[in-house]
């Protein structure tokens, strides 16, 4: 175990599976104190919590669907009862719910929308309540590269991953005043289980790579873990494309 983020508590949203759960590991192997929240994957959560337990203690496991407000106070007032305190929130839960605009339910926005963006007003709204009392925090917004360029047949999501972008640059605004600093990542395509169906969508991205790479989750892992170090001090309201294709 390294000590880079020893004296941090780290919350992740929707963690797990996926890049939620890898960052997880890798944040609790940094030292950090971590917050695994899930909604209703308990097992796969349980077998996460247990897993990080054999080598960092400081692992809290809680039950929440982000894109509700009572559960997201419930997510808040847990964290603070058991770490007393929180210093980088990321606001990773998101789901995807594809169809062409014609063909697409307002069901489908609307579960969209609350899960990837209503949830990180709700989460960066009361756990930055923390962070103000201190002056000091880090908030982390998990947006895509489909935030910035679209996505067809992804209307919902790249709508909220692209408002994810202009929330993340107005709380920027908003917090930086207390030392709280609200950074994106727009991660490219990365496999898991969001997308395991659409290889092609992968070949396609490797494909349009200068490196001709897909997205590699450890750099995602290590740029986070960077962001989340007091090693990256001077930097908010920014927006980082985690990917190698230029478009
Ligand atoms: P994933 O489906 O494996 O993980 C998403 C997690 O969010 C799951 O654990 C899910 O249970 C959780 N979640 C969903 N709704 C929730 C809710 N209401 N409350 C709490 N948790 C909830 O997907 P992933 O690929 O790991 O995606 C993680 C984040 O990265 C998402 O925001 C996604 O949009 C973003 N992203 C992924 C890629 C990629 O290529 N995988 C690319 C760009 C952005």
């Amino acid at each position: 175990m390294n000590n880079e983020l020893s004296n941090k508590v780290v919350v992740v949203t929707g963690s797990s599976r996926g890049i939620g759960r890898e960052l997880i590991i890798k944040l609790a192997l940094e030292g950090a104190s971590v917050v695994i929240n899930y909604k209703d994957n308990y097992e796969k959560a349980l077998k996460l919590f247990r897993y990080v337990n054999n080598f960092n203690k400081k692992c809290l496991l809680v039950q929440a669907d982000v894109s509700k407000e009572d559960e997201v106070k419930r997510l808040y007032k847990e964290t603070i009862e058991k770490f007393n305190s929180v210093d980088v929130l990321i606001n990773n839960a998101g789901i995807c719910s594809d169809n062409y605009i014609q063909f697409m339910s307002l069901e489908q926005w609307d579960e969209v929308i609350n899960t990837n963006l209503r949830s990180v007003f709700l989460c960066s709204r009361i756990f930055s309540k923390a962070m103000i009392k201190r002056r000091h925090g880090k908030i982390i917004n998990v947006s895509s590269i489909k935030g910035l360029l679209g996505s067809e047949g992804q209307c919902n999501y790249s709508a909220s991953k692209a408002g994810v972008v202009g929330l993340t640059k107005s709380l920027a605004k908003e917090l930086g005043a207390f030392n709280i600093s609200v950074n994106a990542i727009c991660p490219g395509f990365i496999v898991t289980d969001l997308n395991r169906e659409s290889s092609n969508k992968a070949r396609i991205a490797q494909e349009m790579s200068v490196l001709n790479v897909n997205n590699s989750l450890n750099d995602l892992l290590n740029f986070v873990v960077y962001m989340s170090s007091e090693k990256l001090k001077g930097v908010s309201g920014q927006v980082f494309s985690l990917d190698s294709r230029i478009l």
